[in-house]
């Protein structure tokens, strides 16, 4: 039946159920509810069973639902000029019947297009039926934004409770009429409050009274317009000790005027023994570097002393080469010691400093086999590159010093003539360098704790082992220098694999492999 045979009365009473149906929309709890209701009462309340409704997302034309019987999707230019005509409009479909497109429009943003099957040529479409299908977009667009609304304050609600929790200070936020409105985790720890008590309640009467005593006069001053920074009182508060509290406050700024009083407090005594441990800690690693640099001249004198006498050992007795030796083999590792220690500490203090250049790891890799090579002289690492490996950005020495320790490793607790495998891989924005024996491997409790300084696992086998238990901390601070992080598998006795992910491109973001 066409309109016209409808007549008026049936049009209008069309009309009237598709805005009833279409408010409806309004009270759909998800995206895709609304999608699928619209779709409904086109079919249902308009009588239009052919549609389809598409997303142009990051320039793709997605289909997000269609009728089976859906013709093939209008092309992407006949899609954007209807997006950009802000209402329903009629464009050609094959012989005797044209498009109805509607763009969801709402709220500054485009939700895709609403594209309606209709009979004729669009030519001949009522102005009325264009209006029908443009209402119905419109109410499905504007229930859409309002969700997203609804999301994005829910998520920025998550991230507003996330910042409050991990303010490093005790935190109170009160309203105008005094009452707790917030307050975070480390004020109900400093004052050993609960929130359920606080929220909603006037602070006076939540509160222990020295401390709503207190904030009586600080709220006072701040209201007067004086800034309170970190001025310090001794607080006890119920049977707890004394502790001395730094307390800040600030205005809580709404958009008409002050809303309510910020406080800020914190335990200056904790702050000041974590201050102490800090200063403690520059003093220790600075320490270590100057006595390092002072034992590295005398030392490089008794090796090259050595060394000579060795060169022209001729009228030496075995005894005394022997003991020359000694003396060298020592000399080395205690060279050994001071170059790492004075490494650890300049990448402690952050004083290193990064040169980039562009670095094809293989290669690299492929110097430094010769150089570790004495360790384990019966065991001939394989080197594997899956698929194409990019040139990485990376400081040269640095990657050596890497490359070199986890090597050095590997061959150093496989037994003699162990297989040890490299593997360089790059996936997304990471380029990985694998280091895998089949050694002695590592306890996992001990998985840990091989990252800290001077820790070296503790057993009969790795006695007698040779290291200084700086190898892999400098490893780590390296990788870590270069944006990258570093892994460990390991089981005993079956060896251990150890990973460098390295980001490829300067600056690239990071995502798992
Ligand atoms: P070290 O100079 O002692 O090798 P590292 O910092 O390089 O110091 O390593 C710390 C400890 O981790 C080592 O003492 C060793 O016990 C363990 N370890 C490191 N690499 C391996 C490996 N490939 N296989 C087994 N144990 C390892």
């Amino acid at each position: 039946m066409t309109d016209a045979e409808a007549g008026t009365g049936a049009l209008l009473d069309q009309f009237l159920r598709l805005s009833a149906d279409a408010r409806r929309l309004r009270a759909c709890a998800t995206e895709d509810v609304v999608l699928d209701c619209a779709l409904l009462i086109l079919r249902d309340t308009l009588g239009y069973p052919s549609y389809c409704l598409l997303r142009e997302a990051s320039g793709d034309l997605r289909t997000l639902r269609a009728s089976p019987d859906a013709p093939p999707v209008p092309s992407r230019t006949l899609l954007g000029w209807a997006v950009q005509q802000h209402a329903a409009v009629g464009a050609p479909l094959g012989v005797g019947r044209c498009w109805i497109l509607a763009p969801l429009d709402a709220g500054g943003e485009s939700f895709g297009v609403l594209a309606v099957v209709a009979d004729g040529p669009e030519s001949g479409l009522p102005r009325y039926r264009l209006q029908m299908i443009e209402h119905l977009a419109s109410e499905a667009a504007w229930t859409l934004a309002q969700l997203r609304g609804r999301e994005r304050m829910a998520s920025l609600s998550d991230l507003f409770h996330h910042v409050l929790e991990s303010v490093p200070h005790g935190l109170l936020a009160l309203s105008r009429d005094d009452r707790i409105v917030a307050c975070n985790r480390n004020f109900e720890f400093l004052f050993g409050l609960r929130r359920v008590d606080l929220l909603d309640a006037p602070y006076r009467e939540a509160l222990p009274k020295p401390l709503s005593e207190l904030l009586d006069g600080l709220i006072a001053s701040t209201l007067s317009g004086r800034q309170i920074v970190d001025q310090e009182f001794p607080l006890r508060t119920g049977d707890g000790p004394e502790v001395v509290v730094g307390f800040s406050t600030a205005l809580l700024q709404g958009e008409r005027g002050p809303e309510g009083i910020l406080l800020l407090c914190r335990d200056l005594e904790l702050s000041r023994e974590v201050q102490k441990l800090r200063d403690l800690d520059v003093m220790k690693t600075e320490f270590v570097h100057t006595v390092s640099h002072e034992l590295k001249t005398p030392l490089t004198a008794i090796l090259g002393g050595t060394e000579l006498l060795l060169a022209d050992a001729a009228g030496l007795s075995s005894e005394q080469r022997e003991v020359l030796g000694f003396i060298e083999e020592g000399g080395r590792r205690l060279q050994a010691l001071i170059t790492d220690l004075l490494d650890l500490s300049r990448l402690e203090s952050g004083s290193a400093v990064m040169e980039r250049v562009e670095v094809y790891l293989p290669d690299l890799v492929k110097e430094m086999l010769p150089v570790v090579a004495p360790i384990n002289p019966r065991c001939a690492p394989s080197l594997d590159v899956a698929g194409p490996f990019p040139h990485l950005l990376l400081d040269r020495e640095k990657m050596r010093q890497i490359v070199q320790n986890l090597l050095s490793n590997a061959l150093k607790y496989s037994p003699e003539g162990g297989a040890v495998r490299i593997r360089l891989s790059a996936r997304g924005a990471w380029a990985s360098f694998e280091v895998s024996d089949q050694g002695i491997g590592i306890l996992p409790e001990h998985l840990d704790r091989i990252w800290e300084k001077f820790y070296r696992v503790d057993s009969s086998t790795t006695a007698s082992i040779e290291g200084t238990g700086l190898g892999l901390p400098i490893v780590k601070h390296l990788v870590e220098l270069h944006g990258g992080r570093v892994e460990v598998e390991s089981a005993p006795g079956a060896g251990s694999t150890f990973r460098v992910l390295l980001p490829i491109g300067h600056g690239a973001e990071p995502a798992p492999l």
